[in-house]
């Protein structure tokens, strides 16, 4: 089996971060799987869709041939780059609509599958754990005080020269929270057979060397 590190955890917590930096220092491949539904919704939203659920089918099969491509840490759709549109809060709160309909994150699992190649794969998401990779020899769930996600988010924007401000960040945030581990397919959760990590009071090195002493173990 082709080994599949699972970071899952809550918007904001961290994934990200620490998925690429354990990726990059076992030398495997990374999948941030929310960019998969970042990018669907950004081609719903082309393709003049309402991200609801009348249109769940046509969004699933958009999704089913998603012409997506990561290069050189940009992200392709159509050969068009889209790697700042789809990290705006709005595209997060689009992809958090169109990450509700069953038949889009069916539409999507051959996909994250597919990045499962060797010397391995760390995937972060929601349900990397749960539905994605259910045998994956490592599963991490991440999280971290709404406070503490609703700053980073905060310092993450000014340096792009956004700036909401944190009550509206952790409202907004709170509000994704709600609609993830609410929502009937996927709900956000811990696998059964998870490891928990904290990381509101640990610094990025600390809970990558937790993941990988996890790995080792
Ligand atoms: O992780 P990120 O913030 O990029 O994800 C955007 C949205 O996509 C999340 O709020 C969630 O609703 C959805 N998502 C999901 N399952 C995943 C990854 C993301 O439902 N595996």
């Amino acid at each position: 089996r082709v080994p599949v590190v699972c970071i899952d955890g809550p918007t904001a917590s961290g994934k990200g971060t620490l998925a690429s930096q354990t990726a990059q220092r076992l030398g495997y491949l990374y999948l941030d799987s929310g960019a998969l539904y970042r990018i669907t919704a950004l081609a719903a939203i082309r393709a003049g869709l309402a991200l609801d659920q009348a249109h769940e089918h046509s969004i699933a099969s958009m999704a089913e041939r998603l012409p997506v491509a990561f290069e050189q840490g940009r992200v392709l759709l159509g050969g068009d780059d889209v790697t700042d549109a789809i990290r705006t809060e709005e595209a997060g709160m689009n992809a958090s609509r169109v990450s509700a309909l069953p038949a889009v994150r069916t539409a999507l699992v051959a996909l994250q599958q597919s990045f499962r190649r060797l010397p391995g794969l760390v995937a972060d998401g929601r349900d990397m754990g749960t539905v994605i990779f259910p045998d994956a020899q490592l599963k991490v769930f991440l999280t971290a005080s709404a406070a503490r996600r609703a700053e980073r988010r905060h310092k993450q924007l000014i340096s792009k020269g956004f700036a909401p401000t944190i009550d509206t960040l952790r409202a907004d945030l709170e509000a994704r929270d709600a609609r993830d581990s609410q929502r009937a397919v996927a709900p956000l959760k811990p696998a059964q057979d998870a490891l928990l990590l904290d990381n509101s009071e640990q610094s990025v090195e600390d809970s990558v060397a937790q993941v990988l002493a996890w790995w080792e173990a």
